[in-house]
């Protein structure tokens, strides 16, 4: 199946921080893909603004290496000298006056224009005031800023305030890039483009649900600000929260931006609070050749969790007695995100001898093998009577869409072609972060008050035994993550 690929207007694309690792590793590899696939209409142009001390050439030099070892599959010389073409550089100082004009003198005044902030958040602010005072953007240009967005409520209404003074909320486009992704978009297509599951999600059918989001590397180069961050923090407040939205909203009206984030937000302001016994904290500890996450962060006192895992119930008629757990953490057996729909038990079995626990289960997985699963109860094949087994009806999109289908397209390059779109559903609003850090606020002011300890969990392992007690304390239990 030939996917289908729509041009975008003509646009000058700002890449702040445009040599930075983010820039390099994601953004424009993913880029490239959308110019091969002939998504960057003629003349669109995109404009790297760092730091460096760097011209045009050398940009492109920065630029065509770094696709040559982030840019995935693809071997098109002819594509990405023509995509190089594309590329401009400016030398930039954030918070001073340098290059300012001539950045000014190359964004052109009638195409889209979109400035990406992959930049520190601290930055964001000066960006935002500059881009105002040298009259580079105007009521129609976007700006797409990164995570994190605040370290707390405080911050991030800072964040929101110091936008809004040069920027309106629809021009503002806060990335979770978990939105991106092909089986996240899915998730709402099969809930609301299909007459089977929506009479059944509820709290009437189904029993509970999982969020897992399982990586086995650790901390990596980024031990420094991640040890003044933790899972919770990094993780839960955007990405599952924004996993667990997807599947506990009501449906909208329509399929449209805001129609999409009010839903959301009503579900995070229905979060009940939630208490001390339904959280674990976990930390990986040292193996005989692997280092703890202390040393990987270089903090031999640090408390912060580099694990989470809690219990989560929503205050509202369709999920009162439904309780979604979520968990995350580093180091672990297997690298899977999958959020697990687990419906009820059947009341009751009319096949003798049948004493067996079936379930439907909708796995939704978002990584490795994009796709869905469903688990049906059939009958075992071959004589001997009516014995039932459980199996997989497996949805796995590269097979069931061929090579050419779209989730090979990376989160990141699906949500810049939004931006110049101008289409904002598969981002966050303001008000939505908000809410996130004033149901999460509490939890982290917890342990920060309490100098909570985590809980050590071996590296490979599913995280701490109390994780596992958080589920069988309610005669359930966590999916295997596969290692
Ligand atoms: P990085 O340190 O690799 O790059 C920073 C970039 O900012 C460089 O291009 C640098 O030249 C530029 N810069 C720094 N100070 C500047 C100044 N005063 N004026 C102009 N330019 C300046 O950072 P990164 O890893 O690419 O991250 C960028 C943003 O993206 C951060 O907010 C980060 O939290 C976020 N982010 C990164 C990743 C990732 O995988 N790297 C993932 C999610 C979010």
């Amino acid at each position: 199946m030939v996917s289908r690929v729509i041009p975008v207007d003509e646009f000058d694309l700002v890449i702040f921080g445009g040599t930075g690792d983010l820039a390099r590793r994601k953004i424009l590899p993913g880029l490239f893909r959308r110019f091969l696939a002939g998504q960057m209409t003629e003349g669109s142009r995109i404009v790297g603004a760092a730091r460096s001390d760097l011209d045009n050439a050398g940009y492109r030099q920065m630029i065509r290496d770094a696709i040559a070892e982030f840019g995935g599959a693809e071997k098109d010389d002819a594509g990405l000298d023509g995509f190089i073409d594309r590329l401009h550089y400016v030398a930039i100082d954030a918070t001073g006056e340098g290059g300012w004009s001539a950045l000014s003198d190359l964004v052109r005044k009638d195409v889209v224009k979109a400035f990406y902030f992959s930049v520190a958040p601290s930055l964001f602010g000066a960006l935002a005031e500059r881009l105002h005072t040298h009259g580079i953007a105007d009521a129609d240009s976007r700006i797409v800023v990164e995570k994190p967005f605040g370290r707390d409520l405080a911050s991030a209404k800072a964040l929101n305030d110091t936008l809004a003074t040069h920027f309106s909320e629809r021009q503002i486009y806060r990335i979770d890039h978990y939105l991106g992704k092909e089986t996240v978009q899915n998730l709402m297509a099969v809930r609301f483009g299909n007459v089977l599951f929506e009479p059944l999600w509820n709290s009437h059918y189904v029993d509970h649900i999982q969020i897992t989001v399982a990586e086995t590397v650790g901390v990596g180069g980024r031990g420094t600000y991640y040890d003044t961050s933790g899972a919770m923090r990094d993780m839960v407040q955007n990405h599952l929260m924004q996993l667990l939205c997807l599947i506990a909203m009501e449906p909208p009206s329509v399929f449209g931006a805001d129609e999409v984030r009010d839903e959301k937000l009503k579900v995070i302001r229905a979060l009940q609070p939630v208490e001390t016994h339904h959280i674990v904290r976990g930390q990986y500890d040292a193996t005989d050749d692997a280092a703890s996450y202390r040393t990987d962060v270089e903090n031999p006192r640090s408390f912060t969790e580099s694990f989470v895992a809690m219990k989560v119930n929503i205050s509202n008629w369709r999920w009162a007695d439904t309780p979604f757990y979520l968990r995350t953490g580093k180091k672990m057996k297997g690298r899977a995100s999958e959020i697990a729909v687990v419906f009820k038990d059947l009341g009751h079995s009319i096949f003798e001898g049948d004493t067996a626990r079936h379930r439907n289960i909708l796995a939704i997985r978002l990584q490795p093998n994009e796709g869905m699963d469903l688990q049906v109860t059939i009958k075992e094949p071959g004589p001997g009577g009516m014995r039932l087994i459980d199996v997989p009806l497996d949805m796995t999109f590269a097979d069931a869409l061929g090579e050419d289908s779209e989730p090979a397209t990376d989160a990141y390059e699906r949500l810049i072609m939004d931006v110049i779109r101008g289409n904002q559903t598969l981002f966050m609003r303001g008000d939505e972060v908000e809410a996130a850090w004033a149901w999460t606020d509490p939890i982290i002011q917890g342990w920060e008050a309490r100098n909570d300890v985590p809980k050590l969990y071996d590296q490979g392992s599913a995280g701490p035994e109390d994780a596992m007690m958080l589920m069988h304390r309610d005669s359930r239990r966590w999916r295997d993550i596969k290692s």
